[in-house]
């Protein structure tokens, strides 16, 4: 048996060989989610004038040595507009966003004034130098680093990108996988399903997953259990992927087809990692037939059938390689300490991944039936407990958790 460690060394260290270097360059509305490609400086202040960040009075303050000073009004600025310098012993109407007419140093707030008749204004407060003013670059100056290549590219950084001017942005190219299911007792919902069949829930799941990671998904659906049809399926899947993902098979039944296919498509190890769920796990590689830009290989990745077994294995061992095809530090989103509030008495000698959930007294329950088929666990989950081989879990300790929502969507 592997650990998981020795198994996400050699995932990563492949996955960080074959990195990807092809890039495209994409409007920054499209890009949402995306792995930046490029450092991106700005090539401006932001903001690239001082604004005031209230609506109210431009002053000079030393026109307004108390409160009570009464100023006429000499110009209006509304945002947008670039008003003229402010004359010594004048004051400006100005609202929000509106660029700080030169020879002004302070902002009074509307709330502070009293306008009076004849287009004056009464000050009713001694204003302080600088006060609600935004200062030119005081959120990016021109030249500073914005944006670092590597980075998936979440909203925010969508709206950063934008507030520095950038309408495009340079991507690397989606890491492009094909997937797909086997076993003969699989049917697909629309389907009656018939004696002996079951729903192929993981084509959704994995799907998803891929989709979740960032992925260019190419589903092959439900291959026949037979060796000539998963043969041609791998070699299919070969022609224009990065990687290969399938599910089911890769235990050692002489149903199983996918290792025969596999040796004679490229190659395979047949991992047994020590985890819960999980166990086998089959990594390997398939050549591509073509020549030139289309020869070399896929990489593959079989993951067990079993729903829960599939989806805790991408989680934990797929999406890191898929993070180092792409460049970003494989280890996803760090534990967090919480406490647990029930007993897990007798833990597996494999590290166990247990659905757990958070309770409204900041702890975590555990979902009451662990076994690996049962995908209710994993919609009723937020967090997967990650507990070391053969610790006993009293209530009260405290465990490491990660949570669903961040392994799902690095
Ligand atoms: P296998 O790894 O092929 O031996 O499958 C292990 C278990 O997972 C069996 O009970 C299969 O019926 C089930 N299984 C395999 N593939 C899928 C799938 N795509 N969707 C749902 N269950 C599956
Ligand atoms: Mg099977």
């Amino acid at each position: 048996m592997l650990t998981l460690e020795q198994a996400l060394e050699r995932l990563v260290a492949t996955g960080a060989a074959r990195r990807l270097r092809e890039t495209e360059e994409v409007s920054t509305f499209d890009a949402l989610h995306r792995v930046l490609a490029e450092d991106v400086r700005s090539t401006l202040d932001v903001p690239p004038a001082d604004n005031t960040s209230m609506d109210g009075y431009a002053v000079r303050t030393a026109d307004v040595p108390a409160a009570g000073t009464v100023l006429p009004v000499a110009q209006r600025i509304p945002a947008g507009t670039v008003g003229a310098t402010l004359a010594p012993g004048t004051a400006a109407r100005i609202f929000t966003g509106a660029q700080v007419p030169a020879g002004a140093d302070a902002i009074v707030m509307q709330e502070q004034c009293t306008a009076l008749e004849g287009g004056a204004v009464r000050v009713d407060a001694e204003p302080q130098p600088g006060q609600w003013i935004r200062r030119r670059g005081e959120d990016i100056a021109c030249g500073a680093p914005v944006l670092e290549a590597g980075a998936r590219l979440m909203p925010q950084a969508l709206g950063l990108a934008a507030s520095v001017g950038r309408a495009t942005l340079t991507v690397l190219r989606r890491p492009r996988v094909a997937v797909f299911s086997t076993g003969d007792e699989l049917a697909m919902p629309g389907e009656l399903l018939k004696p002996g069949a079951i729903y192929n829930s993981n084509r959704y799941t994995l799907r998803g997953l891929l989709q979740a990671a960032g992925c260019e998904v190419t589903d092959l659906g439900i291959v026949p259990d037979r060796l000539e049809a998963t043969r041609e399926a791998l070699r299919r899947a070969a022609a224009a992927n990065d990687l290969i993902l399938t599910s089911g098979g890769v235990s050692v039944g002489e149903e199983d087809h996918l290792r025969p296919a596999m040796q004679a498509e490229g190659r395979l190890d047949l991992w047994q990692v020590a985890i819960k769920p999980g166990k086998p796990l089959a990594f390997g590689a398939v050549r591509r037939g073509g020549e030139g830009h289309d020869a070399g290989e896929a990489l593959f990745v079989g993951l067990p059938g079993n729903p829960v077994s599939s989806f805790v294995t991408f989680l934990v061992a797929v999406a890191p390689l898929l993070r180092a095809l792409q460049g970003m530090p494989a280890e996803g989103p760090a534990a967090v300490a919480m406490r647990a509030d029930f007993d897990w008495p007798r833990p597996d000698r494999r590290r166990e991944f247990l659905r757990v959930r958070l309770n409204g007294a900041g702890g975590l329950d555990l979902y009451p039936n662990q076994s690996s088929g049962l995908l209710t666990s994993t919609v009723w989950a937020d967090g997967l407990l990650d507990n070391p081989p053969s610790r006993a879990i009293a209530r009260g300790d405290t465990v490491q958790v990660r949570w669903l929502q961040e392994m799902i969507s690095r």
